[in-house]
């Protein structure tokens, strides 16, 4: 028996959150007394098999169907559902990002089972006992759950990735999987390159602009710290709303959430769809002319003033 890992990749670039999964199934693991298996899709993923084995997994099994070289949901999912029914693992776990939440809901229908999203922790025992995040951040549920095999995506940050395990080999198997017939009804026609380099979520350093920048101009200033820092911009849905900056760059709720190092909001009030996307910040700096504004309050520090006063001046020192 095994905790399976449903392993997100795009073209063999490996998901951060796919080590999170990793390490979140290594505890469910612990607590079964079995081992971490790793479940790679596409023709090339192969190529992904040291980063688990560094990561955890004993086991890496590749379905290497030609069809799956591009993220298609039924695919995939169907796909989960086939290894699942071969190998019965005592788990299936994958990234709670929007794909794998997308591939984890599929596999669940195709095998008529129970999906748990977003879960933060777990308890194993006759009923699994799980605290998840719901309404995008707002609240914590303390769930239970009955089920022949339960099927569970990690939120995200939710656990620390381990240091990988230099040397660490797996056994590689090759797995043959049936797939649904509506497999091929959602597939990757074209690919287009939005952004290259460091992005939103893995930025060590982000420079957050809202409302109060005022205009898609008024970022240049954010822009020139950033470059400083070796960061990246991001911004509030005000910004986004107001078309000054693209949905990719939006924090929160309805964006990306973010795990930076250093998180500096500028002219944003931090209310709760933003904050959600930006708490994971090791440490928030807070620029606003409102000493009550909520993310005054909530960051660990804080400089009131006029963001156009006071950004020129970080930038100046660093
Ligand atoms: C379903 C739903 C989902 C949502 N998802 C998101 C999401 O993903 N991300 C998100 O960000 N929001 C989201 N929102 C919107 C959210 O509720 C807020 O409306 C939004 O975050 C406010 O953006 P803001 O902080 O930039 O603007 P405001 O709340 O207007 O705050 C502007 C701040 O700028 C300060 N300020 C003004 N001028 C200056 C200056 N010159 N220097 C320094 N400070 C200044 C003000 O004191 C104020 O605190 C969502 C809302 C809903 C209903």
């Amino acid at each position: 028996m095994s905790v399976l890992v449903v392993i997100e990749h795009d073209r063999d670039q490996l998901a951060d959150a796919s080590l999170e999964a990793l390490a979140f199934a290594a505890d469910v693991a612990a607590q079964l007394g079995v081992d971490v298996e790793a479940l790679l899709i596409g023709v090339d993923a192969v190529s992904l098999a040291d980063e688990c084995a560094a990561h955890g997994a004993s086991t890496v099994h590749h379905v290497a169907d030609a069809s799956l070289t591009d993220y298609g949901p039924d695919a995939y999912g169907g796909a989960v559902a086939s290894a699942a029914g071969v190998l019965s693992p005592s788990a299936i776990v994958a990234s709670g990002s929007d794909r794998g939440n997308e591939v984890l809901a599929y596999a669940a229908a195709e095998l008529d089972l129970p999906f748990v999203a977003n879960c933060l922790a777990v308890k194993t025992a006759d009923d699994w006992e799980m605290t998840r995040v719901q309404w995008g951040g707002s609240l914590n549920e303390e769930a239970r759950l009955a089920s022949s095999m339960p099927i569970l995506s990690v939120a995200s940050h939710a656990a620390e990735v381990a240091e990988p395990v230099t040397g660490a080999t797996a056994t590689v198997q090759t797995l043959e999987v049936t797939l649904p017939e509506s497999a091929t009804a959602t597939m990757i026609q074209d690919r287009i390159v939005l952004s290259e380099g460091v992005t939103l979520a893995t930025a060590p350093v982000v420079v957050g602009g809202g409302r109060g920048v005022g205009s898609a101009e008024g970022f240049e200033v954010l822009e020139a710290l950033a470059a400083k820092l070796g960061g990246i911009v991001g911004c509030s849905r005000a910004v986004t709303n107001n078309g000054w900056r693209p949905h990719a760059d939006q924090v929160g709720q309805t964006g990306t959430r973010i795990a930076p190092q250093l998180y500096i909001a500028c002219g944003i009030s931090g209310a709760i769809q933003h904050w959600v996307g930006a708490k994971a910040a090791k440490k928030i700096l807070a620029i606003n002319t409102d000493p009550a504004a909520n993310m005054v309050v909530k960051a660990d520090y804080a400089v009131i003033g006029d963001l156009f006063d006071v950004l020129p001046a970080i930038t100046d020192i660093t």
